[in-house]
């Protein structure tokens, strides 16, 4: 059985062709998987359940069916879509799981985060994250009327756009102290992460062990699945 890994979609009505990829992955390969794990940014903001926009609904349905053919969804938050709450989770059939999370695959012991968290030398982001992510702020900004969250979601956007080409290289990928950190932390020697947009599996080693990192791809452009099979029981 194969586990299908995805993260950074970036969904957003602007690009419509990436919501159709979505949607065909839904409704075709993950069918036959073992579980979806979808570890954040599924969309490119989101600005609380109660916003009443198409592609919000267009894509819990489609999230929805694939749950009720039987195939267990996982959600982790992102950085653009962290305010996705428990009511749109259900309605699309997702089981929200915690950043950091360890599962098991395959009698493996693996770590599950956004990714985010793990790009320390990135201060100013780290220092948004911690407002954004205290709840009296989430629950002011989710009290506050529909347009202006969107303008405020719009702004968040363009400041972020700015951030992103402004900053380093470097400081916007992991801090590999992060990484062996949190993968110590968790007695794991496999980790799955987004966010940073550089999709590869890196290999290296962690305390005498040889470790490995596997970066999803975002779907800016094209979709980016990473699978992983397990041996059925014998
Ligand atoms: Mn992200």
């Amino acid at each position: 059985m194969t586990t299908l890994f995805i993260s950074d979609l970036h969904l957003d009505p602007q690009r419509p062709h990436i919501v159709d990829l979505y949607t065909e992955l839904l409704a075709g390969e993950a069918r036959r998987a073992n579980a979806l794990y979808i570890l954040g940014d599924l969309f490119e903001s989101w600005i609380g359940d109660d916003d009443d926009a198409a592609l919000a609904a267009r894509v819990a349905e489609a999230t929805r069916a694939l749950r009720d053919s039987g195939v267990p969804v996982w959600f982790m938050h992102g950085n653009r879509d962290f305010l996705l709450g428990a009511d749109y989770a259900a309605r699309a059939g997702m089981t929200v799981l915690a950043d950091p999370s360890v599962i098991e695959l395959g009698g493996e012991r693996v770590l599950l985060m956004h990714g985010d968290t793990l790009c320390t030398d990135d201060v100013e982001y780290l220092k948004f994250r911690a407002l954004v992510r205290d709840p009296r702020w989430q629950a002011q900004f989710l009290a506050k009327p529909l347009a202006e969250r969107r303008a405020f979601a719009a702004q968040a956007r363009g400041e972020s756009r700015k951030h992103t080409s402004a900053a380093k290289p470097e400081i916007m990928d992991v801090n590999q102290e992060a990484v062996a950190a949190a993968m110590r932390a968790h007695g794991v020697h496999k980790l799955i992460h987004g966010h940073t947009h550089r999709p590869a599996t890196h290999h290296f080693d962690l305390d005498g062990r040889l470790a490995e990192r596997v970066v999803l791809g975002d779907w800016y452009e094209q979709d980016s699945v990473v699978r992983i099979d397990q041996a059925p029981p014998r």
